[in-house]
């Protein structure tokens, strides 16, 4: 059976837990890739919260504050359990307001202090700008104070995934970071990066953007041996201003910035929990198989559209292959119309999709895309309907 079809109820289900998405069925949410839709049980979380106990962490003497306290510690343990965490009692769980955040803070506190003259880092220039604007300015901060890093640009190969053979000959003993991304923002595709500790060998850091992939598909830090993974909760069910760092504390020095500096998002990061926990009871292999089969299903649609364009890897990539390339986010051109008029025709469609450069480093996409990036809420007919509207505008 295809699994569109198989996993029609269990999705169906899931999807009535949303309730913008079910007070709206009209349009079609289509930019999960920007920031995902929250479930009910993740708004009730935060709601419940509010309206019994609201008070800030680790600064009272009385129980609401000891309570949030608690909460926001045991939230730590639990995106431990959920990135299946081999060493929990050596890894650090940071709060943060989203990736951009997460990435800067690695490279300010822990990466710069360890920099010296002569020395490598490794930067995906076509990944998102967010995983290159830290590295970059690492680099020129110890510029001014006369040390000199370098820049070496990630190899990509032609389908838009990392180029093992020539990451392999450009990383040395001088390398200190390998910056990597864990789904490619643009193009969808899985970026393949188990394979980054055997290029990296026992002693460089790798660190992981996934921004597009927590939440999206499973995450194992026990199996893919990567020393950052940095996220943000808000595009994986959480509220707005959420998001994390996990840090292995393996290599180098253990990543321990000032406890807590700051009042803690509290309300977004009991969001954060709910948010796990319903991911979870979904769960994340059939997520990431519905999302592969609709961004298939879409893709296959577009390649019949001689107008249209589709960026990146140019296969179905069937929905039922263990390699699972593309995840639910498909890029395309019209080879006419631009991609921010398309942007407006398909809003006037009730069709919510982005059409931008969609932020990508220096190596990325020239010219403006629609960029259609799907989650579970999303619905075959919602895919055809994108389609068909897209259709009208096949011109030969
Ligand atoms: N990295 C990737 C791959 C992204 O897609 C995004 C957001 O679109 C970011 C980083 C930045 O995330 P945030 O805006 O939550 O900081």
């Amino acid at each position: 059976m295809d699994v569109l079809d198989e996993l029609r109820p269990w999705q169906e289900e899931l999807r009535g837990q949303f309730p913008l998405i079910t007070a709206n069925p009209d349009v079609a949410y289509l930019d999960s890739a920007a920031t995902s839709q929250k479930p009910k049980a993740v708004l009730d979380a935060v709601l419940t919260y509010l309206t019994t106990g609201n008070a800030n962490a680790a600064r009272g003497t009385y129980p609401w504050a000891n309570r949030t306290t608690t909460r926001i510690e045991q939230a730590r343990d639990r995106l431990r359990r959920f990135l299946d965490d081999p060493a929990p009692e050596r890894s650090g769980v940071h709060f943060v307001s989203g990736t951009t955040e997460g990435l800067r803070a690695i490279a300010r506190d822990w990466l710069l202090p360890q920099l010296r003259d002569g020395d490598d880092i490794v930067v995906p220039f076509a990944d998102h700008a967010a995983n290159n604007a830290p590295w970059l300015e690492t680099a020129e901060l110890l510029r001014h104070q006369g040390i000199s890093v370098n820049v070496r640009p990630m190899p990509y190969d032609a389908a838009h995934d990392y180029d093992i053979d020539r990451l392999t000959a450009l990383v040395s003993d001088r390398t200190r970071l390998i910056a990597a991304t864990h789904v490619h923002h643009v193009y969808g595709n899985d970026m393949n990066v188990h394979r980054l500790r055997g290029v990296a060998g026992p002693a460089v850091p790798i660190c992981l953007d996934a921004a597009q992939g927590v939440g999206h598909l499973p995450l194992s830090t026990a199996a893919t041996d990567v020393d950052f993974v940095v996220f943000s909760g808000h595009k994986a069910m959480a509220l707005p201003g959420t998001g994390a760092i996990w840090a292995r504390n393996q290599r180098g020095p253990t990543y321990a910035p000032a406890g807590w500096s700051g009042s803690p998002n509290t309300s977004g990061i009991i969001s954060l929990v709910a948010a796990l926990d319903w991911l979870d009871a979904a769960d994340m292999d059939r997520i990431a198989r519905w999302n592969t089969a609709l961004g298939a299903r879409l893709t296959d649609g577009l390649r019949t559209l001689s107008s249209f364009e589709v960026l990146g890897c140019q296969s179905s990539l069937a929905t039922d292959s263990p390699v699972q390339q593309r995840q639910g986010i498909v890029a395309f051109r019209h080879r006419v119309i631009g991609s921010n008029d398309l942007g407006f025709i398909l809003a006037a469609h009730g069709l919510m999709v982005r059409a931008d450069g969609h932020c990508q480093g220096d190596q990325g996409e020239k010219a403006a895309s629609v960029r259609v990036s799907l989650h579970v809420y999303n619905t075959v007919e919602e895919v055809d309907r994108l389609l068909a509207v897209l259709g009208e505008l096949d011109h030969d």
